[in-house]
């Protein structure tokens, strides 16, 4: 019933009559507001530093847009990156910039992409190079079909020694081995669940599978070798059993605190985000901003069923 759901609303997402609709309503501001920082730049790092300040929660910043096959667009979004990484640089905050490789052109041209991901990634490094913190292009993990360009994209960066950091996602079946590898290169890996839908016999289909795997990741993840090999876990859930095996496991193999950490999103249970904060765990949320917010915010109410009044105010208010 909850993959149908999330299948749903990820049709809604990628709909542009239904992304344009929404996005000039006026009646759907709160549903921006409750996931987005706001349209700017500076409205998103703004956030960022009202997080930390407040609740000594970290941010990564992510200009909204997926998919994208204009190239006036596609120029827009990697300036936005570029701006964010500055605007956070001189906050003194983590330079720490989510993307998505169908933002950056991959819809156009895979060259395009790495040559934009190439930039990004050395201007972060040069940006972080006096500062304290935990600095990278984090890459999101999108469809099935993008797996394997988007590790490759990692691993390509990561080799020339440019700060980098990847998304797997615990319903596809292939993640296990691709953690594997990632642990061996000591990696940064944020793993997620699956904001995404796909067949049977490449992704996990129940809540239960799901978990399942997710626990066997982190089992994986904080494991003796990844330590050793200088692997940085980023557990981003909002799943409370999650979040505690994780700590079970850390403490059971010898991680300390700020050896890894978890990651929310904003509008998403910021209550349990500022608790594990106040237990002195490493936290950070993503921050999206920018004026394209409809398929991330469905995503959003997709992920929980009981979303669906939101969807329903928004549409018929
Ligand atoms: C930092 C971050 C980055 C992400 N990047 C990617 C990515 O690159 N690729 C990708 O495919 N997916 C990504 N996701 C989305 C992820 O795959 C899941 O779809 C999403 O996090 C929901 O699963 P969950 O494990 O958090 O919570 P669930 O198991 O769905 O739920 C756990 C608890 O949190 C509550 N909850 C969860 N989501 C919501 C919500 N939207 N509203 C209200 N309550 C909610 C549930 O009700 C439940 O109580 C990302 C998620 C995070 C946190």
């Amino acid at each position: 019933m909850r993959r149908i759901w999330q299948a749903s609303m990820i049709g809604l997402a990628r709909s542009s009559a239904m992304k344009s609709f929404m996005q000039n309503s006026r009646a759907t501001s709160f549903l921006r507001n409750k996931y987005v920082a706001g349209e700017t730049v500076t409205a998103g790092a703004e956030r960022a530093v009202a997080l930390l300040e407040k609740n000594g929660i970290r941010s990564s910043l992510f200009f909204m847009g997926e998919y994208v096959d204009d190239p006036a667009l596609i120029a827009e979004t990697v300036q936005q990156k570029h701006d964010a990484a500055e605007a956070i640089a001189q906050r003194q905050l983590d330079i720490h910039i989510s993307v998505d490789p169908t933002q950056i052109g991959y819809v156009i041209s895979p060259q395009q992409t790495q040559g934009h991901a190439l930039k990004l990634a050395k201007e972060i490094k040069r940006l972080a190079e006096e500062s304290q913190g935990i600095h990278c292009l984090m890459f999101d993990m999108e469809d099935a079909s993008l797996n394997d360009p988007t590790i490759a994209l990692h691993n390509t960066l990561q080799d020339q020694g440019l700060p980098v950091a990847l998304t797997l996602q615990a319903y596809m079946r292939r993640t296990m081995e691709d953690m594997e590898k990632q642990v061996q290169r000591g990696s940064r890996v944020r793993l997620v669940k699956g904001a995404f839908a796909a067949g049977p016999k490449l992704a996990f289909q129940g809540t239960n599978e799901i978990k399942h795997n997710s626990r066997q990741l982190i089992e994986l993840m904080f494991s003796k070798t990844a330590k050793s090999k200088g692997f940085y876990p980023i557990i981003a859930t909002h799943d409370t059993n999650l979040h505690d095996f994780a700590i079970l496991v850390a403490r059971k193999n010898g991680w300390s605190k700020g050896e890894y950490e978890f990651e929310m999103l904003l509008g998403v249970r910021e209550d349990i985000a500022r608790n594990l904060a106040l237990q002195g765990e490493r936290v950070r949320l993503y921050v999206p901003f920018g004026r394209d917010w409809w398929p991330h915010a469905v995503r959003r109410i997709g992920e929980n069923p009981r979303n669906a009044v939101l969807l329903t105010r928004s549409l018929f208010s």
